[in-house]
């Protein structure tokens, strides 16, 4: 059976199983389109445990008609092949069209546990969104988000997951001369604040209902029974977005590009463009080449999702109400509980990562100050809570320049401990399971890519995807995984995966 561009489905399966929900919305809401078939496809790497997820056999997947299809040679059965429209804020300039300009969805598959997932090709051709883009995508960042989106998902953040990468044996002119590929990405949903942003910009009333009541179908289904439904669908994505920062905070990663149209109405984190771990606690870290106001900094990270979940609730206007003044105040009222849950979220974490299973008044004032103090003393996020021990000192004080700082604060800590119900054990325990060893460190990302794309060498890749597959269990011959960069090797700069 061939189509337009001469893609054929396959007969020998893979059987991936798609209903594709997307695509059964009304045509303006994307274009359907073929991915553009590559040279040399070369399978790089298939997520196996994410496959068996999606209810696939990932031996099937790494067979080379499987293959075909995730580097977007041909269509499996099913496919309805489709690239998303959305607008966006970009760094607060709102552009009306954006979409997906290097991009399709093959379809959508409903997982073990029945949850609807994506399964969408990025880096597979031209599309008419594309712009003055090629479509595609380099080797590096599809390798960086492999990387980076698997750790976040071994964190325990939401986020897209990768299901595999694919080289495509063409080269992509960057600044440079690099190698393509192309990265399946699966996520509970592609649609983003950009989507609404992209209806609501043309005054089409009729698309944004329908939009909205698949999402609420697809993401938010007990809604349906509220009193106002696209009231508590605000409401919903409010709380998705206030805890998914905060997650992102207690483990110093810095998204780097939170425009609207990287903002997912299911609360996953997704596209990692120039994203990065901090190393050193310092609040204003800023990593991303493109950032020269520092808008996405590490800790403006709330604020721009406060931000963003306006620009959301700025398009449900016409739904919540049809008198535009009440509708303005149910916007307000429901925006203003960002702070606090977002507050909460980050707080609730911070009891965690200091070992606290009970509340207390002074508990915010002194998480904030061990971060005043690792930022006066240069001290390593990551290792500094991953070192904290209610009985001992003599792997933290170290990671402070100023050790005097650390002490200061331990005596209050020991003081806040003393009154916990749960024993020492327990309490390192606890604290074990929340603060990693292991993160995607910016050097050892960078060494991995370099291995990869310089002299073909997966090997590094392969094991630093096993270091961080178990982010929280410390194994020795992994040690030196969980040091910061050499100061000769320190990343400072990140860049656009366009
Ligand atoms: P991003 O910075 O990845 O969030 O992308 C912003 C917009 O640029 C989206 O509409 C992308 O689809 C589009 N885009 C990024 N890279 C490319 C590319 N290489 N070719 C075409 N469109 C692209
Ligand atoms: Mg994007």
């Amino acid at each position: 059976m061939a189509n337009d561009t001469g893609l054929s489905f396959l007969s020998e399966a893979p059987a991936f199983g798609f209903d594709n929900s997307y695509a059964r919305l009304p045509e303006r809401f994307y274009a359907r389109l073929d991915p553009t078939p590559v040279t040399q496809p070369r399978l790089i790497k298939i997520n196996e445990g994410l496959a068996r997820e999606l209810g696939l056999d990932p031996v099937m997947l790494a067979t080379p008609p499987a293959v075909e299809v995730l580097a977007g040679n041909r269509l499996a059965a099913g496919s309805q092949p489709i690239a998303l429209a959305y607008a966006g804020h970009q760094f607060g300039n709102f552009v009306p069209q954006l979409g997906d300009g290097r991009a399709v969805l093959l379809g959508e598959v409903v997982d073990r546990a029945g949850v609807r997932r994506d399964i969408q090709l990025k880096g597979s051709g031209p599309t008419p969104f594309s712009r003055r883009g090629d479509g595609r995508a380099a080797l590096g960042p599809v390798l960086r988000e492999y990387i980076v989106s698997e750790a976040m998902a071994a964190l325990g953040i939401p986020t897209t997951r990768s299901l595999s990468a694919v080289a495509t044996g063409e080269p992509v002119m960057r600044e440079t001369v690099l190698p393509g590929a192309v990265l399946t990405r699966v996520a509970t949903s592609h649609i983003r604040v950009g989507t609404f942003q992209f209806f609501a910009a043309r005054g089409d009333g009729e698309a944004l209902r329908l939009l909205a009541d698949h999402v609420i179908a697809r993401h938010y289904p007990d809604v349906r029974d509220e009193e106002n439904p696209y009231r508590a669908l605000l409401d919903r994505v409010i709380a998705r977005q206030a805890d998914l920062v905060a997650k992102w905070m207690l483990v110093g990663f810095i998204h780097g590009v939170m425009n609207t149209d990287n903002c997912s109405i299911a609360g996953e984190t997704i596209d990692y463009g120039p994203c990065a771990f901090m190393d050193t606690y310092k609040p204003d870290t800023v990593f991303s080449s493109i950032d020269h106001g520092g808008r996405y900094a590490y800790v403006n990270q709330p604020r721009i999702a406060h931000w963003n979940l306006a620009r959301f609730g700025e398009t449900l206007l016409p739904l919540f109400n049809d008198d535009s003044d009440k509708a303005l105040a149910i916007a307000n009222e429901t925006l203003a509980t960002f702070q606090g849950r977002y507050g909460q979220a980050l707080m609730a974490g911070m009891r965690r990562k200091l070992g606290l299973s009970t509340e207390d008044e002074g508990d915010a004032a002194l998480a904030q100050d061990l971060l005043n103090a690792m930022a006066e003393a240069e001290a390593d996020f990551t290792k500094t809570f991953r070192a904290l021990d209610p009985e001992s000192d003599d792997k933290v004080r170290p990671l402070f320049a100023e050790p005097a700082k650390y002490d200061a604060w331990a005596v209050r800590w020991r003081e806040r401990l003393a009154r916990e119900p749960q024993d020492a054990a327990a309490c390192r325990a606890a604290m074990r399971s929340v603060n990693p060893v292991y993160i995607p460190r910016n050097h050892r990302v960078e060494a991995v890519l370099a291995a990869a794309i310089e002299r073909d060498d997966y090997g590094p890749f392969e094991e630093f995807l096993k270091v961080l597959a178990r982010p929280f269990e410390e194994r020795a011959e992994f040690a030196d995984y969980a040091e910061p960069a050499p100061a000769d090797q320190c990343v400072y700069r990140t860049f656009c995966g366009t």
